[in-house]
């Protein structure tokens, strides 16, 4: 709540003032007051939510972006060349996938997929690759298949890769990838750290000074930075992203729950149930198992419906706002890797449980699997 968020020493507001200037007054050429120059190459918002966001995620820098793909890019630009591979969890988003495939690929970087869930298939794969990069998501997108952070760091840098986490799903309240030994966290900040659906963001938390110069360069000189009032809104997101998250984590294992026992879900995809095979890791690295749950519907057929027959939770791609969503992978959020070794499967459903009263959602859970 309080880093990069200290009172405005002018005027004693207590909420830092939102700057929206795109230049700033020298003192002679040169003369720079708090080293501010220019909107795209520092702006004191961006820097409050950057020190908000190293400390969060416990880095000792973070850079925010236009977007989490805005990031991703900058990072991959900062560390691979042509001839490098990456090694890619199987079900990370659709769009990572699809930025190093069809983006990356044609400038001669690689993309080799494998199930981070199991290690000794990562350690595999990296023998036979020219792997610079191991990127995970965990829990993953949309299966919440859970990745051993520390061991996947350990085998990563055995063979001299760099170990790369997006925690867009746990959330630093939750998981923090960098004290497990992963040497960057990228963040969807659209998702749980905005908290609100209201603004599209991204953020690079890292430890490497020299790793940390290039990716501050490529900030600058490609220049996907935030705006002002984007930053603004994430900084304040994450101040409730403790409590946000917490209430996320209950209301989805109630919902976990709720569904493990219905008739119509043939499988239930939480690392919060205790026959989850990521569970045990997960309650090792995470405080909680967070909020989304993924079900397979007993008829395929019905999981495209099922999706369309909610009413609270609204139809919509995204995840992480305060609002329950439900999304349909195959043809909304991953449509992007269908028929790939990406796709998800066609009965799979995804929820973004809210903050709501759980009551009322799992009554409209009941209702639309009622319906089919
Ligand atoms: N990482 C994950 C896990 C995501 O779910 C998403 C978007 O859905 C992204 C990265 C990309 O972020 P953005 O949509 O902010 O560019």
């Amino acid at each position: 709540m309080h880093a990069g968020q200290a009172f405005d020493p002018t005027t004693g507001a207590v909420i830092p003032p939102v700057h929206f200037s795109t230049t700033y007054a020298q003192d002679g050429i040169g003369g720079l007051r708090g080293g501010y120059e220019y909107g795209r190459s520092g702006n004191p918002t961006r820097t409050a939510l950057e020190t908000q966001l190293a400390a969060i995620e416990g880095g000792a820098r973070a850079f925010s972006f236009a977007s989490g793909l805005a990031a991703e890019d900058a990072l991959l630009r900062a560390i691979l060349k042509p001839g490098d591979d990456v090694l890619l969890g199987s079900d990370v988003y659709g769009g990572t996938y699809r930025l190093l495939t069809r983006i990356l690929g044609p400038w001669g970087v690689g993309v080799r997929v494998v199930d981070m869930s199991d290690l000794d298939a990562v350690a595999a794969r990296l023998a036979e690759s020219h792997a610079v990069v191991l990127w995970v998501e965990t829990p993953s997108n949309p299966l919440l298949k859970i990745t051993d952070i520390a061991g996947l760091a350990k085998i990563g840098h055995d063979a001299g890769a760099l170990v790369v986490v997006d925690n867009t799903f746990a959330s630093p309240a939750l998981q923090r990838p960098l004290d497990l030994g992963a040497d960057v966290v990228v963040h969807s900040a659209t998702k749980y750290l905005g908290g609100h659906s209201d603004v599209v963001g991204g953020a690079l938390v890292l430890h490497d000074e020299a790793l940390a110069e290039k990716v501050g360069f490529l900030q600058f000189a490609a220049g996907a930075v935030s705006g002002p009032l984007d930053a603004f809104l994430t900084t304040r997101g994450i101040k409730t992203l403790g409590i946000r998250m917490q209430r996320h984590s209950e209301n989805a294992a109630s919902i976990a729950s709720f569904l493990n026992g219905h008739g119509r879900v043939a499988t239930v995809y939480y690392p919060g149930l205790a026959d989850h095979p990521g569970h045990d890791i997960a309650a090792r690295q995470m405080k909680a198992f967070g909020g989304i749950v993924s079900l397979a519907l007993a008829d395929g057929k019905t999981a495209r419906r099922f999706a369309e027959s909610t009413r609270l939770f609204q139809l919509a791609e995204s995840l992480g706002g305060v609002e329950s969503l439900v999304n349909y992978p195959d043809a909304m959020t991953h449509a992007s890797v269908r028929g790939t070794e990406l796709a998800v499967p066609e009965d799979v459903v995804r929820l973004s449980v809210g903050i709501e009263s759980v009551d009322d959602l799992i009554d409209d859970l009941e209702h639309a699997l009622g319906s089919l």
